[in-house]
């Protein structure tokens, strides 16, 4: 299209004439058109993280952070209120949650000890689907649908576990051993 082509066209929409299409061209075009191009496009509903699955997420390497936000995405996509509530677990705090039905009261939570759980890691997460009172659905049919979910993200879910099954768990195929992954920790080199 020629300047003079141009000058015809902006002439016609109204605007400063010379013969350059740029940003106001386009926001006259759009105005005819019904668009209003001030209006920044709308940013999925499923594309917003809750602050308590951000925080979590937060704490997890790197990698674990973009497949957690990408799957977390899907859940909500397909209309699941579905959190975040774990991520990353200190060996302090994994101490902890042993020592609870062993050496402490309450019942058992875990059967790994510091270093023996890949959310010590930071490539596993938990989470729970809520209903719409903000009350956690553990045995909802949507928390094996959140976790199929990460399946077809290529993600191990805890829910084809057999001892114990972990349903709310997901975590990174991170191709290593839990051994190899202490071995890298001790040496400050990067798990995943
Ligand atoms: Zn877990």
């Amino acid at each position: 299209m020629s300047a003079t082509h141009w000058t015809r066209i902006q002439k016609f929409l109204g605007i400063t004439a010379d013969g350059v299409p740029g940003n106001q061209t386009a926001q006259a075009v759009a105005s005819r058109l019904g668009i209003d191009a001030a209006t920044p496009a709308a940013i999925p509903s499923s594309a917003i993280i809750d602050p308590r699955s951000e925080a979590n997420i937060a704490t997890l390497a790197p990698s674990a952070q973009a497949k957690a936000r990408e799957w977390l995405a899907k859940c909500r996509a397909e209309g699941i209120n579905v959190k975040v509530i774990c991520g990353l677990r200190s060996y302090d705090e994994q101490a902890g949650l042993y020592a609870q039905g062993r050496t402490k009261p309450g019942p058992k939570v875990t059967n790994a000890m510091p270093g023996y759980s890949w959310h010590n890691f930071g490539v596993a997460w938990d989470f729970v689907v809520f209903d719409a009172n903000g009350r956690p659905q553990w045995e909802s049919p949507l928390m094996e649908r959140c976790g199929m979910i990460g399946e077809e993200l290529g993600l191990e879910w805890g829910g084809r576990w057999k001892s114990p099954q972990d349903t709310p768990h997901l975590q990174l195929k991170t191709g290593i051993t839990l051994a190899e992954a202490r071995r890298r920790r001790k040496n400050g080199e990067q798990i995943a």
